[in-house]
């Protein structure tokens, strides 16, 4: 049977949505395969502490690389390069891979043709063993293109791990906000779970990544994390919800105690308990 996938995202940061997703794993109802698909910030692994079993490249976006013995000088590259990813200052073309956009103007107007455009590694995604399971994880380098691409390879490889494993659940971190990576991490998702917070922004991010969600064909449900902080701003997060249909599954107080846990480095199960298995409750129902 295909393993259902749920995605926890956030259209913020800093809502909880990791330490939830932490919590989450820990209570699982049944065999479950993780992942990372944060891969900006792969804070999961802080967490859940996978013991790596491999480590893969992930390559991305082709950029320039010049033949430095055929290149006479000229600097044509460097007038056509949009980017300023050309440097000429040794007399030789030399490209920083940190600013090519990978557009290729430079290839075309090159006199030696000494230009080729090379795939280039983006980043790195790893498999690993944790105590709740196998768990496929990344990291994006810094300043690293692709971040969806390398989205899509971790969930690929989530699918893979859960048919050869027979979980029946691949429970996925996914990125805050509504740019490519989340479009990656909640497309084909059977549900994406929105952790949000009771502020202004709360309400205004959560009500954007639901849009995101319906374009994109995942039922989206919210948990409401912090509740306590502000009921005004409880109240109004429960109101959109309503007005949005989306099932509102848990509101969780601020718990000073899921800080501690976490800045130990430790998932806050035990703190979290008395939530968790009623949000897998309703979850499994959805
Ligand atoms: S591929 Fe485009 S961005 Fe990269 S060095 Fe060439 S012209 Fe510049
Ligand atoms: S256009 Fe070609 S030959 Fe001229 S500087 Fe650039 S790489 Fe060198």
């Amino acid at each position: 049977m295909k393993p259902k996938e749920i995605t926890i995202v956030s259209g913020k940061g800093g809502t909880g949505k990791t330490s939830l997703t932490a919590a989450l794993v820990s209570f699982a109802p049944q065999r479950t395969v993780l992942c990372e698909a944060d891969v900006d910030a792969p804070d999961l692994e802080i967490l859940l502490h996978p013991v790596k079993v491999s480590e893969h490249p992930f390559m991305g976006m082709r950029t320039a690389a010049v033949d430095a013995e055929r290149c006479i000088g000229c600097g044509k590259c460097e007038s056509v390069c949009r980017f300023e990813a050309i440097d000429m200052s040794s007399g030789k073309a030399v490209v920083d891979k940190t600013f090519c956009e990978g557009c290729s103007a430079c290839t075309l107007v090159c006199p030696q043709e000494c230009i080729l455009m090379e795939d280039t590694r983006q980043g790195t995604w790893f498999f690993g063993q944790t105590d709740f399971g196998p768990m496929v994880h990344a990291r994006l380098n810094p300043g690293g293109e692709n971040s969806g691409m390398l989205v899509q390879l971790v969930r690929k490889e989530a699918r893979l791990t859960a048919k050869k494993t027979g979980a029946g659940i691949i429970l996925t971190d996914g990125p805050p906000g509504i740019a490519c990576p989340a479009i990656s991490a909640v497309t084909g998702a059977d549900i994406a779970l929105i952790v949000t917070e009771p502020t202004m922004s709360g309400r205004h991010d959560m009500l954007r990544i639901a849009e995101l969600c319906e374009r994109f064909g995942a039922k989206a449900a919210v948990i409401l994390n912090k509740a306590d902080l502000s009921n005004e701003g409880a109240v109004k997060i429960e109101e959109a919800c309503r007005e949005n249909g989306l099932p509102l599954l848990a509101s969780i107080p601020f718990l000073l105690d899921v800080v501690h846990a976490v800045a130990q480095a430790r998932i806050p199960s035990e703190e979290l308990k008395s939530y968790i298995g009623p949000i897998w409750e309703k979850l499994m129902k959805l």
